[in-house]
């Protein structure tokens, strides 16, 4: 299949052109993100390959459709950029990557709450400045604290397991029940139990018009004083404004993520030399509890190839008509995903 890849950097070329090492597709790499402007670049391509900040809007779409385009091949696995009704009508497939490695992003997830626990990006710096001071520098045993995981799915049962082997209680909060977590221990509780309960609170759930602002003013309130708060799922699942008026006040004791809500303007490229624009993001960094990764939580050599491999293994699926288990599609009053658990 003539597939049309969007927003490439090297490492998705490398790990697809790999991925596609038999010349299955005929892969034509494009740096630009998909959006309704640079859509038309894909005319004449039966398929479209896209991440997480490519904008697969109704608008968007209808160019693609009007293109030929009958297959959208996410490389990851949320799908809150894509409009799935629109893509159903206009009879363009979706597949996506559901999961690729949730250690990957588990993993993340505890660098950022040990780093930001023992204060190693301040120690980092104080090092080489020549300061050996251990003011400022003070953390807490993880040993005996209580994690509250939200969203225990795939990633949300990893961080559960590493979590319990550090010695914390875990307590959660999921639509659905996993077993694996109860059999860890864990408490499944309400959001208000889990805010006021829980040292460290990590977001593992998918954005969805339900968790969109999960984190804002009411919950911050209700979570304990020097919470520390850990976003590796999507941004918008936090009020930026809140949680920053939430560590200015001292409530949340430390902020890590990996995703912003405005990250679409700032992530995945240098802007080293520029004047970002951004204030509330601006204001974020300047923080000392506050430690921003920019969407590189999936970024390991294991996830990317397994990212890729999926992602040729769909296109070729859809290309010969076989059901492709990686489909996501909307129904009328709700999304049905492959992988979701019933
Ligand atoms: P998953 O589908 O296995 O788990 C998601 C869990 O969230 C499920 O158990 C689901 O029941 C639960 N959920 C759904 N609606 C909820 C709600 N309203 N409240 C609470 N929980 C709810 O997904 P996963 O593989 O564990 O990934 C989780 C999220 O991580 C993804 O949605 C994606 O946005 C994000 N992610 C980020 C990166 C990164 O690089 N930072 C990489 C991969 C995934």
């Amino acid at each position: 299949m003539k597939v049309a890849v969007f927003s490439t950097k090297v490492y998705d070329r490398q790990f697809l052109e790999a991925a596609n090492s038999r010349n299955e597709h005929d892969l034509v790499f494009f740096e630009p993100r998909l959006n309704k402007d640079t859509a038309i670049l894909a005319a004449g391509f039966p398929a479209v390959c896209v991440f997480v900040h490519d904008q697969a809007d109704a608008a968007t779409l209808e160019i693609l459709a009007s293109g030929g385009t009958r297959l959208l091949a996410l490389r990851c696995a949320g799908f809150n950029n894509v409009d799935l009704k629109a893509a159903d009508e206009l009879g363009i497939t979706v597949v996506r990557v559901p999961a690729y490695s949730p250690y990957a992003v588990a993993e993340h997830t505890v660098g950022l709450i040990l780093c930001l626990n023992r204060k190693i990006h301040r120690a980092y710096n104080r090092i080489r400045e020549g300061n050996f001071s251990l003011d400022g520098l003070l953390g807490f045993d993880l040993h005996g604290r209580t994690v509250g995981i939200i969203g225990t799915g795939k990633i949300g049962q990893i961080l559960a397991q590493i979590m319990k082997g550090f010695g914390l209680s875990l307590l959660a909060y999921d639509v659905y029940r996993n077993p694996e977590l109860e059999a860890l221990g864990a408490k499944y509780v309400e959001k208000k139990e889990l805010f006021a309960n829980s040292d460290i609170i990590s977001l593992h759930c998918p954005l969805m018009p339900e968790t969109h602002h999960l984190i804002n003013d009411k919950a911050v309130e209700q979570m304990k004083s020097g919470v520390m708060l850990i976003n590796t799922s999507r941004g918008a699942l936090i009020d930026a404004t809140a949680v920053t008026k939430g560590l200015k006040s001292g409530k949340i004791g430390s902020l890590g993520i990996d995703v912003y809500e405005q990250e679409a303007d700032l992530f995945f490229e240098d802007l080293s030399s520029a004047i970002i624009q951004d204030d509330v993001f601006e204001r974020l960094i300047m923080f000392p509890n506050v430690l921003v990764t920019g969407h590189q939580a999936f970024f390991t050599e294991n996830a990317v190839s397994k990212i890729a491999e999926t992602t040729i293994g769909n296109i070729t699926d859809v290309e010969h008509n076989r059901p492709c288990a990686n489909e996501i599609r909307a129904e009328p009053t709700k999304l049905v995903v492959g992988e979701q658990k019933s």
